[in-house]
C-alpha cells in the first residue's frame, strides 16, 4: 500500500530517549501531517470495519490517539486501559514486567461485557508485555480479543511472540 511509506516516513527517531541506547519511535510527527495521520486510522478502519468488533480498548497514552478514531468509524465503543490510580471507578489491574521493575495497567469494572469483542490499539509493539497485560485484562471480563494492532512494530524484540498466537496487525517495522 503507498500509504505505508509516507507513515514510516513520518515517524521520527530520536536517539538516547527515555535513556541511553534507546532508539524511541515517536509518532507526534506523523500527527503533524493531517493526510498522513488520517491514512494511518484509515488503514485500521478498512481492515477491521464490517468485522464484528464492539470493543476499541486503547493503552494509555499512545492508544488513546489512535484508539477513538477507529472506534467511531467501526462504530464500537472505547474503552480506555490506563496507568494506576488514574480510574476513579472500581477497576481489575495487571501487573507486567518491564526491562526494569514492573508496571500495571487498570481497566474500569463493567467497560467491557462477557462477549463483547476486542481489538487492543497501540503505538508501537516492543516486548509485547503491554499488549499481553491488556489482552489478559480484557479476557479477565469475559470479552474475546480479536486482533492487536500497532502502528510500528520493534520485530527484534519477539513481542509477538508473547501474545499466545493471537494476531497482531502493524502497519510499520522499524528496527
Ligand atoms: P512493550 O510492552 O515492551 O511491548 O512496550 C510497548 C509499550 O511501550 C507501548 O505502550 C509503547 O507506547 C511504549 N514504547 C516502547 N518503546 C517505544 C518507542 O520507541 N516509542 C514509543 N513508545 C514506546
Amino acid at each position: 500500500d503507498p500509504r505505508i511509506e509516507g507513515i514510516a516516513a513520518s515517524i521520527r527517531v530520536v536517539p538516547d530517549f527515555p535513556k541511553k541506547g534507546i532508539m524511541f519511535q515517536d509518532i507526534t510527527t506523523l500527527l503533524l501531517d493531517p493526510k498522513t495521520f488520517k491514512n494511518t486510522v484509515d488503514l485500521f478502519v478498512e481492515r477491521y470495519l464490517g468485522k464484528d468488533i464492539s470493543v476499541v480498548a486503547g493503552i494509555e497514552a499512545r492508544g488513546f490517539i489512535f484508539g477513538p478514531p477507529i472506534a467511531l468509524a467501526i462504530g464500537a465503543k472505547f474503552i480506555p486501559l490506563r496507568k494506576p490510580r488514574k480510574l476513579p471507578g472500581e477497576v481489575i489491574s495487571e501487573k507486567y514486567v518491564l526491562e526494569y521493575g514492573t508496571d500495571c495497567l487498570e481497566m474500569h469494572v463493567g467497560a467491557v461485557q462477557p462477549g463483547d469483542h476486542a481489538l487492543v490499539v497501540d503505538d508501537l509493539i516492543a516486548t509485547g508485555g503491554t499488549l499481553c497485560a491488556a489482552m489478559n485484562l480484557l479476557e479477565r471480563a469475559g470479552a474475546e480479543v480479536v486482533e492487536c494492532a500497532c502502528v510500528i512494530e520493534l520485530p527484534e524484540l519477539k513481542g509477538r511472540e508473547k501474545l499466545n498466537g493471537k494476531p497482531l496487525y502493524i502497519l510499520v517495522e522499524s528496527r
